[in-house]
């Protein structure tokens, strides 16, 4: 599992599921493919189904095909609106329409008939035994499991007790149905897995109309098969009930789907697991499922990720026989790129410190022009107020610099982006030697940082005016975890452990005042620090800024 996986030269070979469709469809044995994308609404989405999602339907989309959505609510225990909700935003977000929405409890009836099929075939039968019971009697990989007493109670018998399970007659756990296959099958799933239990509770969309519930091996290959699916495209670890979904589908003699196993995305530094998610949220560890350090593609929505990079990334990801550990800071690059295509640039102070222009006229204040994105053409040009106070960051001072220090010290020479060239004359510090003010003089001549005379200067930093400047929360995102394979932490320890107490550090910035005008979800370039989207927590006085990302990858030197 400890392999870092950033498959960045695959590229346009087909993938081993775009081989069989295209077999398939010049074969004929399909005239066009259908998927179909299949979350349970238990939860909010996250960058794992992402990579589901893009698979699915963009392997639809490259064959002309439809995808369905269909939500396998056959838990109601667990299931809610509020997921169906998120999950279907999520979907449209990525960008992504399906052909239909369907839910597995819209063919609660069909299952149930056919489970009353399987009866007649003497293929299932109701037992009474407990759940330790039957688990208990199932075996091991090596040693054969044991039949049930009561697996060969009658045909009539079994539909009768079936009939009244679904009445309602029998609590929770008094009976559950089972399919008869072989108890001491190799493939434990074919045990004589379980087809029904009883649950009374409301379900979120047939209420209180079914008492009993499908398992999801029962469930899922025969809705693929109501709905026609060509390309049942689910993670590796259901490669062991691919025998059984194909024994249903044999067994009922109904449309053959066929399913086929992928490896799930795992990444660096993040779990994805729903129980572990929803920890993080109840105890409060994260502000909520769209905290914007959660992987979830709402709160990776929040931070300012696009479908754009998304789609890049799951495309980038490849699709993988074999399970790996991709590393995020893939999808960082992924990110960059479009972003570095799309953002506009802005100057913004996070760590600021005050520089006087002493020659700089008393009062005045003059339009410099700077230019939005030096990728994109279109994107044209603002103009940023300049005057005599203005705000630098802190890094790009130093009294005693090192050799080779290209920023502003004592007597050297840099270029205000966009204004003019300063030389620093001295500073000014507080009692506890603290720098809290440098005093520079400019050449007026340099006007637009640009040279007068041919003479050089090594550094260009960013900087606002201070009489214009705004303010803003800065929240400087970083990742949630510590550790890159969080599947493998040691036995002893929690997934918790490794929570990263610097995930999240607030500042307050100076930002240059056309940023004022940026609505929530806006994303731009802080030129030389990174990208930043305009947070939901803004209000009309001050805006928030959610870092998506830095501008060059930092761990990637950190952690070696
Ligand atoms: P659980 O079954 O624990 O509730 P799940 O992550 O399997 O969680 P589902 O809602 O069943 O959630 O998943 C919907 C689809 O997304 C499935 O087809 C599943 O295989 C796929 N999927 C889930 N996690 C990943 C992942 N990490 N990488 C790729 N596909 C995934
Ligand atoms: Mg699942």
């Amino acid at each position: 599992m400890n392999e870092i996986n950033s498959n960045e030269t695959e590229a346009k070979t087909l993938n081993f599921i775009e081989e069989i469709v295209e077999s398939d469809l010049q074969s004929g044995k399909h005239k066009s493919i259908l998927t179909r994308f299949p979350p349970e609404p238990n939860g909010y989405l996250h960058i794992g189904h992402a990579k589901s999602i893009c698979l699915n339907f963009g392997l639809a989309q490259k064959y002309g095909g439809k995808t369905n959505l269909r939500f396998d609510d056959t838990n109601p225990v667990k299931e809610d609106t509020e997921y169906v909700e998120s999950i279907k935003e999520d979907v449209n977000w990525l960008g992504f329409n399906w052909a239909n929405e369907f839910y597995a409890s819209d063919y609660f009836g069909q299952l149930y008939e056919w489970a009353v099929v399987l009866i007649k075939k003497g293929l299932a039968f109701v037992d009474d035994q407990t759940q330790e019971e039957i688990r208990q009697t199932r075996g091991t990989i090596s040693v054969a499991g044991t039949d049930s007493p009561y697996r060969n109670r009658s045909i009539d018998e079994n539909i009768d007790l079936f009939t009244r399970m679904r009445a309602g007659e029998f609590a929770d756990g008094a009976k559950v149905l089972r399919a008869k296959i072989d108890m001491s099958h190799p493939n434990m799933l074919l045990r004589d897995p379980i087809l029904y239990r009883i649950i009374h509770t409301e379900h979120h969309r047939t209420g209180s109309k079914w008492c009993i519930y499908p398992m999801y091996d029962y469930a899922h290959g025969q809705c693929d098969s109501i709905e026609n699916i060509t390309h049942s495209i689910c993670t590796l670890e259901f490669d062991v009930h691919r025998p059984l979904y194909d024994w249903f589908i044999e067994k009922l003699e109904i449309f053959s789907s066929h399913q086929y196993e992928f490896a799930r995305l795992n990444l660096t530094y993040t779990v994805m697991s729903k129980r572990k998610l929803l920890e993080l949220v109840k105890n409060n560890y994260v502000s909520g499922w769209d905290d914007p350090r959660m992987p979830t593609i709402c709160g990776i929505r929040r931070r300012g990720y696009t479908p754009e990079s998304i789609r890049t990334f799951a495309e980038k990801v490849g699709v993988a026989k074999r399970d790996n550990v991709i590393d995020l800071s893939l999808l960082e690059w992924c990110l960059r790129e479009d972003l570095n295509k799309r953002a506009n640039r802005y100057m913004a102070v996070l760590n600021p410190v005050k520089v006087v222009i002493t020659n700089y006229p008393d009062g005045e204040t003059e339009n410099l022009t700077a230019i939005n994105n030096p990728e994109d053409e279109n994107a044209g040009s603002r103009e940023i107020p300049f005057s005599k106070i203005i705000y630098i960051e802190k890094d790009d001072f130093m009294e005693n610099p090192p050799k080779k220090y290209f920023r502003l010290s004592p007597g050297s020479e840099v270029r205000l982006r966009y204004a003019y060239f300063i030389k620093c004359t001295d500073v000014v510090k507080d009692e506890n030697g603290e720098i809290t003010e440098i005093h520079c003089t400019y050449d007026p001549a340099s006007r637009g940082g640009n040279s007068p005379d041919g003479r050089k200067v090594q550094g260009t930093i960013h900087w606002v005016s201070a009489q214009h400047a705004a303010e803003a929360e800065v929240r400087l995102l970083d990742r949630l975890f510590t550790e890159p394979f969080m599947d493998n932490i040691p036995e002893d320890k929690d997934y918790k452990d490794y929570l990263n107490p610097d995930s999240l550090k607030k500042v307050i910035a100076y930002i240059e005042p056309a940023l004022k005008k940026l609505q929530i979800s806006d994303k731009v370039q802080f030129e030389r620090i990174g990208y930043f989207c305009v947070d939901k927590d803004s209000t009309d006085n001050k805006l928030v800024f959610n870092r998506t990302a830095t501008l060059k990858d930092t761990w990637a030197k950190i952690n070696k």
